[in-house]
């Protein structure tokens, strides 16, 4: 039986950061103003793994202390070690399995990769984004692909999980493009993926390049319909899909955001994944007016079914053809 995976979040924002990405407002997406110290960062870990050795026995899971929310490895030196070295602490009494960070692509280095190692860093996140320069242009990233391509490389070759994070909809993109990064993460070799669609959070550039027409964000319809289309080439390639959709937060939610937000994004995307897989049976095979009966494994259902049986919904009125699962 596969392991439950727990990922302790400390986030860790990036003061200072030099960079201006057009979408980041980091604050709104930790939740998180002040700076991380070593105390608060042992009480969010001690808390975390409470109710994780409460209800969960040993051996049955793997828990890893994970730095997110900003560069970490571009924060600074003497603050990125101190953390390290209590994350380092957990892993060595055996209470952790592992400790995982994200950064950008241009903050990784022989140097600090060695570092990362010697504290028992297990995994790295990159945010990729997007494969395309002009995207990453436009989005004010400052750096290109070609970076990430390096960067995956390296923690490769220091046996490092690599971990790739891109975004949908961003200025510039396509969805031809969209779909290239995906294909380009499955070649750089990532164990692990996350996906963002983009969304328009007051106080970004995004958010002035909004108002004044110059952005215009994919519709929740538009988003749904490029993840599901982006999602198989990882499952084909096994790569383990952390997270879909930003999570709903005080910060981040219908009222607070503009573009395609939903609370079950994720769960959109993984009936419209099946739904595609359906139709294309029924289209190949030429069926309507009829009942389409098919086993289906118990955790499958709610996905086949779909959010608020919009999948039930969309074959009768399509094809007239009521599914039905055994
Ligand atoms: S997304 Fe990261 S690199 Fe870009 S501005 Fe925000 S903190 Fe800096």
């Amino acid at each position: 039986m596969k392991k439950r995976n727990f990922h302790i979040p400390v986030f860790v924002p990036h003061k200072g950061c030099p960079h201006d990405c057009v979408f980041c407002n980091q604050r709104k997406i930790t939740g998180q103003t002040d700076d991380m110290t070593v105390q608060k960062a042992r009480e969010i870990i001690d808390s975390h793994l409470e109710s994780i050795e409460k209800y969960n026995k040993k051996g049955e899971y793997k828990a890893e202390i994970a730095f997110f929310g900003g560069s970490f490895t571009a924060i600074e030196r003497e603050q990125m070690t101190q953390l390290l070295s209590l994350a380092h602490e957990y892993v060595k009494s055996g209470r952790v399995d592992g400790v995982r960070c994200s950064t950008r692509p241009d903050c990784i280095d022989d140097e600090i990769l060695l570092i990362c190692k010697s504290y028992g860093m297990t995994a790295i996140e990159l945010g990729l984004q997007s494969a395309d320069d002009y995207v990453l242009q436009c989005s004010a990233r400052g750096h290109a692909f070609k970076d990430t391509k390096r960067a995956a490389e390296l923690i490769k070759s220091h046996k490092i999980e690599l971990g790739l994070q891109m975004m949908t909809g961003l200025p510039g993109d396509t969805d031809e493009k969209s779909v290239n990064t995906a294909k380009q993460i499955v070649s750089l070799g990532a164990n692990t993926v996350r996906i963002y669609p983009t969304l328009v959070m007051e106080g970004t550039h995004l958010w002035k390049m909004y108002k004044c027409g110059e952005y215009v964000p994919q519709t929740l319809e538009q988003a749904v319909f490029l993840v599901a289309k982006i999602v198989p080439f990882f499952n084909d390639a096994g790569i383990d899909i952390l997270r879909i959709g930003l999570q709903t937060t005080d910060n981040v939610n219908e009222k607070t955001v503009i573009g395609p937000y939903h609370n079950a994004f994720a769960e959109l995307v993984y009936g419209r994944v099946i739904r595609n897989k359906i139709e294309s049976y029924v289209v190949e095979n030429n069926m309507q007016n009829c009942t389409f009966q098919f086993e289906a494994p118990k955790e499958k259902i709610s996905q086949i079914i779909g959010h608020k049986k919009e999948n039930l919904i969309y074959f009768k009125e399509k094809y007239n053809i009521d599914i039905k699962l055994i």
